[in-house]
């Protein structure tokens, strides 16, 4: 059997094999799959033709939809994080490819501006993938997957590149399509090697988008977008050891919205969980970016204050009770204001966080026993009220 035909089978089973995986997370409706799918399923009959007799119907069949088969993968990345993925000029690209195709395949049959045309396109796609997954690759997410995608995908760039100069300039000359030269069996070899790939790249940022929903899912609470019970507690255990490691100062508030019950009586229970998400938005803008914000219950909020004494984290908690006072949550029966009682203490060098936690939620018992709308500070003997002018004047400042 010649090379290039066990190349051809390589590449059709990879493709089919990409087109069947992406099939099945269909279901998932991660943007862009669709696309890729698609893109594998033509890819998969490009290579199918190329296995036929050579005729200029099946040339310029297989070579069309090559063509758009490239353009409907770079799409589907472009879908997948988020960006328009038509780009107007590419569909005029595609176009005088196309009129070129039939020029140069029935008019004026010339094997290497064919070659060099379709190399070149390809080259374009593989490096605006390589650029795109780059430059939009997520913070935070492993990064394997996205340095795999973009490494095939310029690899396939240069192939092309390289194709595309050697064929454009007439430094190699061929006079049928896939002649069995060294220098074409070289660029299939490489072509069928980076192309599966960039299909198991796909497969992979699939995956990924997958595993971060799920781990979301497990930690981000879906009505207020803060982290979960769960997961703060998990947080405040690690920044807990942190602290006791570096021995610096570590403290905690535990915010409750006051009449809450009377909140969802008044205003329907949609009114309800738009002030809770109205109260959540409004504190995360307001806090440092080291600062942890949790839901630890229904109504209940915790925040984690690094590097922050237990005076200074009353102050700072103080300073958001009154922001959040002072805002509404419109609600189609009326504005909601919601106020927040809350009980701050800070980590000690031989506690634990159950300890602390309960110290701050004693603290905060008192603050509503004080009238609600108000900062209590967790003492050794008695819990000390925070004075709210001093809350005001520092939320001005
Ligand atoms: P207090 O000032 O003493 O905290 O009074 P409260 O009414 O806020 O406290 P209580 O514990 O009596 O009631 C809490 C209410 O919060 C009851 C419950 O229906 C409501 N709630 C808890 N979770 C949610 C939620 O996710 N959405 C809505 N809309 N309401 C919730
Ligand atoms: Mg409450
Ligand atoms: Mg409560």
């Amino acid at each position: 059997m010649p090379i290039s035909t066990a190349l051809i089978g390589i590449a059709i089973l990879s493709c089919l094999m990409s087109f069947a995986v992406l099939g099945s997370l269909f279901h998932a409706q991660i943007p862009g799959i669709r696309h890729w799918c698609v893109a594998s399923g033509l890819l998969t009959i490009t290579a199918a033709l190329l296995l036929l007799p050579r005729s200029d119907i099946v040339v310029a069949g297989a070579s069309t939809l090559l063509v758009v088969a490239s353009l409907l993968g770079l799409q589907g990345f472009r879908q997948f994080f988020h960006l328009r993925p038509s780009v107007i000029w590419e569909y005029g690209a595609v176009g005088a490819i196309l009129v070129g195709l039939v020029y140069w395949t029935y008019v004026s049959p010339d094997v290497n501006a064919r070659n060099a045309v379709i190399s070149g396109f390809l080259a374009y796609i593989r490096s605006a993938i390589g650029w795109i997954v780059q430059r939009y690759r997520p913070a935070g997410r492993p990064k394997y997957s996205y340095h795999f995608v973009s490494v095939a995908a310029v690899l396939g760039a240069i192939v092309h590149a390289v194709r595309c100069v050697i064929y454009g300039l007439g430094l190699v000359h061929q006079t049928t399509f896939l002649e069995a030269t060294p220098i074409n069996v070289a660029f299939l070899a490489m072509a069928t090697l980076t192309l599966p790939c960039l299909s198991v790249g796909m497969v992979m940022l699939a995956h990924d988008r997958l595993a971060e929903r799920m781990e979301r899912l497990a930690t981000i609470d879906d009505l207020t977008g803060v982290l979960g019970r769960r997961a703060f507690i998990a947080r405040a255990e690690a920044l807990f050891d942190l602290a006791k490691a570096a021995k610096s100062k570590l403290s905690i508030a535990i915010l409750d919205i006051d009449n809450f019950k009377r909140i969802n009586d008044r205003y329907g229970h949609a009114a309800g969980d738009q002030a809770l998400a109205h109260v959540a938005l409004t504190i995360s803008r307001e806090i440092r970016q080291s600062d942890v914000l949790g839901r630890i219950g229904g109504e209940e909020f915790a925040l984690l204050l690094p590097l922050t004494g237990k005076e200074e984290a009353a102050r700072l908690t103080n300073r958001l009770r009154a922001i959040v006072a002072a805002s509404v949550s419109h609600a189609p029966a009326g504005e909601v204001t919601c106020t927040l009682s809350a009980g701050v203490d800070e980590f000690g060098a031989g506690d634990t966080l159950a300890a602390v936690m309960a110290r701050a939620d004693t603290a905060l018992y008192a603050a509503k026993a004080n009238g609600r709308n108000c900062v209590m500070l967790a003492g050794s003997s008695q819990n000390r009220w925070v004075e709210p002018t001093e809350a005001i004047a520092s939320s001005q400042s």
